[in-house]
């Protein structure tokens, strides 16, 4: 203020300040004035741009107005009385002159703010001034009058100093009471009865949120009806954007476009912004205060947007570690599972669950490098998604597998990358697509859509299934390196020629069936097989045929079986099977079921064999009636086998104690 030196010791400012607190002119604004001019500029700016109604003309109010209270300051500076007077747009003003000794004439005028809810009811127009408002306003005019001169006599400004170092204090320890509070609603709820407390405000509004999570929604209001209408979060946003830091912004009515549907005049807007980050927003609709009040209401406002800022910081510290928790439990699971159909399935149900995705699949690259299979779905039915075949380079899942770049996409037939239509089993636009690398080498790619809210995939989504694919690469990668490890082991347990189990396997699991049926008291059975005639059907056929009938009796030994009895070769036309927990009477059985299955298939050429037909002789054995070691079990069942080619071939002969004299072992 420029002249606030001039009247000798009077601080026309602090006079100002003092009356702005009085609760008589709660609902006014103010400004002085003295011969010709206002005495503070952007009070003076504010009551040119006087509360006209949002639709009418600017220039039907604004000067009239403006020459309105020109003659009325003229009028009472002569008077020397208080007037009560209405302007051109309809609010009701106050002009209360007065003068300080030896210096000048004053006058303050003061104008009526439209209550908020009488305002609220006309559609947001100012209030007209009404009968009652009348007679209220004249004795406030009085009483002001009357006030004055006493103020001038007081040292306003240590009275406003204490005032202000009182509030400061309290400020304090609104301060500290914030450090204690845990909870975002509870820092919103002291911010706002501080507020309202403090500066004696009718009208509060505070919005809060987060523009890249769920956007700003309000928090808390007073006094202002149908506020409970979501505001606009864009708008704030956009707000906040512009005012990046906590200083308060004195608004028109431009302030409607935070709140559609509401209509006020002007408003003071105060962001919540702490570390350059958007926090959230308070409002006070039709709100003038005196600059100190201003000061600190805003270190009020800072102060609760920085514990909003570390609450903010604590949850996603929180919220990062439990997902880190997450994460390393999946991984673990998944490396714990020996199935790599297991590992597929896992890898797409855990990845979906991360991004609360409903559907999903996992594509794996084959070996030549060409195409993209699908190895296991989600929402999809399972025989189409593992019948399609994915060229690298083509479709999404095939650009994404090429060129190693994840994907994120808001709407497929918007984005400029794809403009694809929407296939119609997708419910939503959006998916996400990320490749999965093993040391710099694209492998496979895993795709997700359809939100279970049918919301978008964020750049936060792709960080978290990015983290993801990282440690699956990992868990991938031992896969196949163990897989390759039980390949060798495999080869180095089969026989060549028929795939079968060889002898030395087929040794180290009669000895483990022997123990663990020695622990458990179980019964087992093994069932040595002799090819009848062979070396005729070689003689006959040659010995490719002959290989081949070998291949063919091999895979009929194994499909007769279960998956527990172990078919190995014995060494040239002869096999061995073990058939664990099976009696003598059970194995007989089994036994049987094989020696039709070679008798009953059409060999080449076996016409010609003595019998007419490729059949075998089978002997049996059984654990711990013929033997309770493994070399006598074996001798057990070659010499039963022994009776049966004795006994015409083609036939099974389980082990008697009559067959005991020649089971003689020696060690
Ligand atoms: P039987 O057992 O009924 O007494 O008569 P056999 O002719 O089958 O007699 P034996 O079991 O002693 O004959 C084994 C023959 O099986 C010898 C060989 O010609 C044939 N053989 C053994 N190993 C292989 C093989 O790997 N490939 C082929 N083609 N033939 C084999
Ligand atoms: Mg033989
Ligand atoms: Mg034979």
């Amino acid at each position: 203020m420029e002249r606030q030196s001039d009247p000798g010791s009077i601080n026309l400012r602090d006079l100002l300040d003092h009356l702005s607190r009085n609760p008589l002119l709660r609902n006014f604004r103010l400004a002085l004035y003295r011969q010709g001019e206002y005495l503070e500029p952007a009070r003076r700016t504010a009551f040119e741009n006087c509360s006209r109604q949002p639709n009418q003309d600017v220039s039907s109010c604004g000067s009239s107005c403006h020459q309105v209270r020109e003659s009325t300051f003229q009028k009472v500076l002569a008077s020397g009385r208080p007037l009560v007077f209405l302007s051109p747009c309809g609010t009701l003003n106050l002009a209360i002159p007065f003068t300080i000794p030896e210096t000048s004439a004053y006058c303050l005028l003061a104008e009526a703010l439209p209550p908020a809810d009488l305002a609220d009811r006309l559609g947001g127009a100012p209030a007209p001034f009404i009968a009652p408002d009348l007679a209220k306003a004249k004795s406030i005019a009085t009483c002001i009058h009357q006030q004055i001169p006493g103020l001038l006599r007081q040292d306003l400004r240590l009275a406003n100093t204490e005032k202000t170092t009182s509030r400061l204090r309290t400020l304090v320890d609104i301060s500290a009471e914030m450090d204690l509070l845990a909870t975002e609603g509870e820092i919103v709820d002291l911010l706002k009865e501080s507020l309202i407390i403090l500066f004696d405000l009718s009208c509060l509004v505070i919005v809060t949120g987060d523009p890249a999570a769920s956007g700003f929604i309000l928090q808390q209001s007073s006094s202002w009806p149908k506020t409970e209408a979501s505001p606009s979060a864009r708008k704030v946003a956009e707000f906040l954007r512009q005012n990046p830091c906590g200083k308060s912004v004195s608004l028109g009515e431009e302030v409607n476009l935070f709140f559609p549907g509401k209509v006020c005049h002007g408003a003071l807007a105060i962001p919540l912004v702490a570390s350059g980050q958007p926090l959230g927003l308070v409002v006070l609709p039709e709100a003038t205060l005196p600059a100190g009040d201003l000061s600190l209401l805003e270190l009020l406002c800072v102060k609760a947007a920085s514990r909003l800022h570390i609450l903010k910081l604590e949850r996603e510290r929180l919220e990062a570690s439990a997902f880190a928790t997450r994460m390393v439990t999946m991984v673990s699971a998944l490396a714990q599972l020996r199935q790599q159909e297991e590992v597929y399935r896992n890898i797409v149900e855990m990845s979906a669950e991360l991004l609360h995705a409903t559907c999903g699949s996992l594509m794996m690259l084959d070996e030549k490098g060409e195409f993209l299979r699908i190895e296991s779905a989600k929402g999809m039915n399972q025989p189409l998604a593992r019948s399609l075949s994915i060229k690298l380079g083509t479709g999404i899942a095939g650009r994404v597998a090429k060129n190693g770049f994840p994907l994120v996409v808001n709407d497929i037939e918007k984005d400029s990358r794809l403009a694809t239509p929407n296939r119609p089993r997708f419910k939503t636009k959006s998916f996400i697509s990320v490749p999965i690398r093993i040391k710099d080498r694209t492998v496979g790619v895993l795709n997700l859509s359809d939100k279970e809210d049918q919301g978008i995939f964020t750049e936060n989504d792709l960080h978290i299934l990015t983290s993801f694919t990282a440690q699956i690469a990992i868990v991938l990668d031992r896969a196949a390196s163990m897989e390759r490890a039980d390949l060798l082991e495999k080869l180095a347990a089969t026989d060549a020629l028929t795939g079968l189990y060889n002898r030395r396997f087929f040794d180290e699991r009669l000895d483990s069936e022997l123990s663990r049926s020695i622990r458990h008291s179980l019964s087992f059975s093994i069932m040595l097989l002799d090819l009848d005639n062979f070396k005729n059907y070689n003689d006959l056929c040659g010995h490719i045929a002959g290989d081949s009938a070998l291949k063919k009796v091999a895979s009929l030994l194994k499909s007769s079986g279960r998956d527990i009895d172990v078919v190995a070769r014995f060494g040239g036309e002869e096999f061995i099977i073990l058939l664990p927990d099976t009696s003598k009477k059970e194995a007989v059985l089994v036994a049987e079921r094989v020696r039709h299955a070679v008798e009953s298939h059409p060999f080449p050429q076996e016409a010609r064999l003595p019998g007419g037909q490729l059949t075998t002789s089978i002997g049996l054995a059984t654990f711990p009636d013929d033997g309770d070691f493994a070399q006598a079990l074996i001798k057990a069942a070659d010499t039963a086998l022994y009776q049966a080619k004795e006994n015409g071939r083609n036939r099974t002969v389980p082990f008697t104690r009559k067959q005991a004299h020649d089971n003689v072992v020696f060690l």
